[in-house]
C-alpha cells in the first residue's frame, strides 16, 4: 500500500477538527502521569476543554472542544506533557503497565524515558509518521498483540526479542541493546517507506527491515525461536498485590472518558497513575489503608473496579455529536444498553441480525459499538460489532 497523503493524526500543536469543535491528542509516553501532571490534565480538561480526559487505545490522552490551544500548549509545556514541538506526534510508547510492580520477567518502564528522549534528541525521526506505535512488553504478553510497527518482548530477565510490524523478527538482544535498536529499525522504517504509515503496509515489511538491520550490524542473527504474539484483553482491574508488598488498584473509565472531577482524586492521591491502552487506569505504590479509601471513593464516582462489570465489555467510537460520519449518538445508546442489563457476559451465543432498534440489541461479550462502517477505535482481537447503518443497527459477531 502506497499512501500519497501525510497522516492526519493530531497532536496539541496540530488539532483535529471534530464536528463537537477542535480535539488536542496528547501523547503519554508509557502511559505514566505524576499526579501534578494528571492534576494539569484535569484542570485544563475543565478550563480549556469539555471537562472530560479521553483515554484513546494507545494509553494517550486527549480533549474535545478544544477552547484555547495556545493556552493548552503553554500549560502541557509547564506539566512536562509538550516537551518538544518538532517530535510531540511520534512519541507513541506502549509499555506493559504493571511492569517492575506486578509479575513480568523485567521492568520495561526505565526504557520509555529512554526510548522517548532518543526519538526526541534525532531530527530525521521527526518525520516518522504520527500512527508509528512502539511497544515494550515485559514478557507477560500484554501489550505486544496490540499490533505496533516496532517493539521489544522480554523472553527472560536478559533478553528481548524484537518484534517488527507485530512480529517476531528473530532478532535477540540484551535489555542495554533495545532501545539503540528500536531507534535503528525506526531509521530503517524511513528508509523503507514508500509513504506508508505503519510498517505492516510495507510489502514484507517486517522481513525487509529485519534483513536491513541484520545488514547494517553483523553481531546481530535473526534465529530466535519464533514467538506466537496474540492480542489479548489482559485489562488490571481491582485489588493487584505489588511484588513489593504495596498495593496497585486497576480502574476501568466507562467509554474511557474521565471526568475531571475523578482525575482530581485520583492526583489527590499523590502516586504514580499509569493510563493503559484498555482506556483503563492503574494507580500504583499505595499502602493497604489507602487503597481501601481510593476504593470507596471512586467506585461511588463511576470508576469500576470490579472485573465482571459489563463496563469492561464495551467501547464505542466517538459518534454524535463527534462525529460528522456517525448515524447515531452511538455512546448514548451503549451506554442504555449497559444501564438495561442488555450486555451480558461471554458465552451465550450471538447471531448476525440487521436493522435493530437500539433498544431490541441485546448482545454478549467483548463488543464494539460504531456511528458508521469505519469502526474507529475497535480494540484489537475476538470483538462483536455492532454498527450503526442506515436502516439501523447491524450485529456482525466474533469477527476477529
Ligand atoms: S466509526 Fe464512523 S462515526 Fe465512529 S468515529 Fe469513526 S468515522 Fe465517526
Amino acid at each position: 500500500m502506497t499512501r500519497t497523503d501525510p497522516d492526519s493524526c493530531p497532536g496539541v500543536l496540530r488539532l483535529h477538527q471534530a464536528a463537537d469543535g477542535p480535539l488536542a491528542r496528547i501523547r503519554v509516553p508509557g502511559g505514566r502521569l505524576s499526579p501534578e501532571q494528571l492534576q494539569a490534565l484535569a484542570a485544563a480538561a475543565v478550563d480549556l476543554g469539555d471537562g472530560n480526559i479521553e483515554l484513546t487505545s494507545r494509553g494517550n490522552v486527549q480533549f474535545r472542544q478544544v477552547r484555547d490551544a495556545a493556552t493548552l500548549g503553554e500549560r502541557l509545556t509547564e506539566a512536562g506533557l509538550l516537551p518538544s514541538a518538532t517530535h510531540e506526534r511520534v512519541r507513541n510508547i506502549i509499555a506493559s503497565p504493571l511492569s517492575g510492580r506486578v509479575g513480568g520477567w523485567t521492568d520495561v518502564h526505565p526504557l520509555v524515558p529512554a526510548l522517548d528522549e532518543g526519538l526526541q534528541a534525532d531530527p530525521r525521526l521527526a518525520e516518522l509518521p504520527g500512527r508509528v506505535l512502539f511497544t515494550l512488553d515485559d514478557g507477560r504478553g500484554d501489550v505486544s498483540g496490540l499490533g505496533g510497527d516496532i517493539g521489544v518482548h522480554a523472553i527472560d530477565e536478559n533478553t528481548y526479542a524484537l518484534l517488527l510490524a507485530g512480529k517476531d523478527s528473530g532478532i535477540r538482544i540484551s535489555p542495554s541493546e533495545a532501545v539503540d535498536l528500536m531507534l535503528a529499525a525506526a531509521h530503517g522504517f524511513l528508509e523503507l517507506r514508500d509513504g506508508q504509515w505503519r510498517l505492516h503496509e510495507v510489502p514484507d515489511g517486517s522481513a525487509q527491515l529485519t534483513e536491513h538491520l541484520l545488514t547494517s550490524r553483523s553481531d546481530l542473527t535473526a534465529d530466535g525461536e519464533p514467538l506466537e504474539l496474540a492480542p489479548r484483553q489482559d485489562i488490571p482491574i481491582g485489588w493487584l498485590n505489588q511484588d513489593d508488598g504495596n498495593v496497585a488498584l486497576g480502574a476501568g473509565v466507562r467509554l474511557g472518558s474521565l471526568p475531571a472531577r475523578t482525575a482530581e482524586f485520583l492526583a489527590a492521591v499523590e502516586r504514580p497513575l499509569f493510563v493503559t491502552p484498555w482506556r483503563s487506569v492503574v494507580l500504583t505504590d499505595l499502602d493497604e489503608w489507602t487503597a481501601e479509601q481510593v476504593v470507596r471513593v471512586l467506585a461511588p464516582m463511576g470508576l469500576i473496579f470490579d472485573a465482571n462489570s459489563p463496563w469492561l465489555l464495551v467501547s464505542a467510537c466517538a459518534g454524535r455529536p463527534g462525529c460528522a460520519k456517525s448515524l447515531t449518538d452511538v455512546r448514548a445508546d451503549v451506554t442504555t444498553a449497559v444501564d438495561s442489563g442488555r450486555v451480558i457476559p461471554t458465552g451465550a451465543p450471538q447471531f448476525p441480525r440487521e436493522a435493530l432498534d437500539a433498544d431490541d440489541i441485546v448482545a454478549a461479550g467483548r463488543q464494539h459499538w460504531s456511528g458508521c462502517e469505519r469502526r474507529c477505535g475497535r480494540p484489537k482481537g475476538h470483538v462483536t460489532d455492532i454498527i450503526a447503518t442506515p436502516d439501523g443497527y447491524r450485529i456482525d459477531p466474533g469477527a476477529a
